[in-house]
């Protein structure tokens, strides 16, 4: 070798041990588990801020569910929506439309202004089989057609309209999440608030899809992805028995009881936080053919898991999915 090649490999392999240094010294990693929007948050965070991070994402998230999300707290801008309020905040109506875009598409299986109706089946208090009049005065009052939008004003018309946004708030945490991530150069992390997962930063990341019927931590799947948000909505998530019956959260808005067409739980894969969270409960009301449709339709990859132990993918997701458990079969 030259003399002027022997100098540069020199200081090229002078300049990788200095970054190697550098990313060994200051690549630190924090995690942290919190309670917040009514679900188990945790965050796993590499990067030489991580701890910052952590932080800012922890307040964030609070204060998102506080100031805007949150039906328990009268000053955050869904509880001013829902008591008759127009509210006028440019990123909360960006929200509002994007939901509204999948209500639509969905044909009205996804509606996020049954709040009304949530709790006339007493989620969050004391869970009950209501009546079915009772059900119906509900529906007829409500709907995702009832939220008028002018620009960033945003208005709701109809007197048991009430916005509820349980079904897409943890996605919106985790763009928000994914905002100070960037901001703040974090190298990788990953980031679950209930069943919505950020999975951020270079390579390939592992996700399991949890056995319907077994503990937290048990996986009859695992999805292989880069960088995405993976939420999951599914019937064992939150449910009370009467009668001998099981009746889970996600409600089907044309009866106004819970969803029941064989879906025990799906998994959508997005950029988006708040469309894999939205379309997750979307695609769980919708089925398995209509919901593959669906998230398809939004650049986005779905596993549809039904209670005869099939396995349903997208094409997309069946080049991520290894079924790996007793008894569940990858239906083609
Ligand atoms: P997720 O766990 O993301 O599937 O969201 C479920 C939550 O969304 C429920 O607890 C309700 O607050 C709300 N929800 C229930 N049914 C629907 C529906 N058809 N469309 C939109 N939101 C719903
Ligand atoms: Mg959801």
């Amino acid at each position: 070798m030259k003399k002027t090649g022997i100098i540069i490999a020199s200081v090229v392999a002078a300049v990788l041990i200095a970054f190697a240094v550098y990313d060994g010294i200051f690549s630190k990693e924090t995690s942290t588990d919190f309670f917040a929007m009514d679900t188990v948050v945790s965050l796993k965070i590499t990067g030489k801020n991580s701890a910052a991070s952590a932080e800012r994402i922890k307040e964030e998230i609070n204060l998102l569910d506080s100031d805007i999300l949150s039906r328990h707290n009268a000053a955050s801008l869904v509880s001013k929506l829902n008591s008759g309020n127009t509210v006028n905040n440019a990123e909360f109506a960006a929200y509002i439309k994007e939901l509204i875009s999948v209500s639509q598409y969905s044909g009205g299986a996804f509606d996020f202004t049954l709040g009304a109706l949530s709790d006339l089946w007493g989620f969050g208090s004391e869970p009950r089989v209501p009546d079915k009049t009772d059900i119906d005065k509900i529906l007829l009052n409500s709907g995702y057609k009832k939220i008028l939008v002018n620009g960033d004003s945003i208005t709701v018309d109809g007197k048991r309209t009430v916005v509820d946004l349980g079904a897409s708030g943890k996605g919106i945490a985790l763009d928000r999440a994914k905002e100070i991530l960037e901001t703040e150069k974090a190298k990788k992390a990953v980031i679950s608030v209930g069943g919505s997962i950020l999975l951020y930063g270079d390579g390939e990341f592992t996700v399991g899809i949890r056995k319907p019927d077994g503990n937290v931590g048990e996986y009859i799947a695992v999805i292989k992805t880069k960088a995405a948000c993976v939420s999951t909505s599914g019937n064992y998530e939150r449910y009370f028995e009467e009668g001998g019956k099981r009746y889970h959260h996600i409600l089907d808005p044309k009866s106004g009881f819970p969803a029941e067409n064989g879906v025990v739980s799906v998994t959508v894969i997005s950029e988006s936080g708040l469309l894999s969270d939205a379309l997750s409960t979307a695609c769980f009301v919708l089925g398995v053919e209509k919901g593959s449709g669906l998230a398809e339709k939004f650049g986005c990859e779905a596993v549809f898991v039904t209670d005869d132990k099939n396995i349903y993918a997208t094409d997309g997701a069946k080049q991520m999915l290894t079924v790996n458990a007793d008894g569940y079969t990858l239906a083609e």
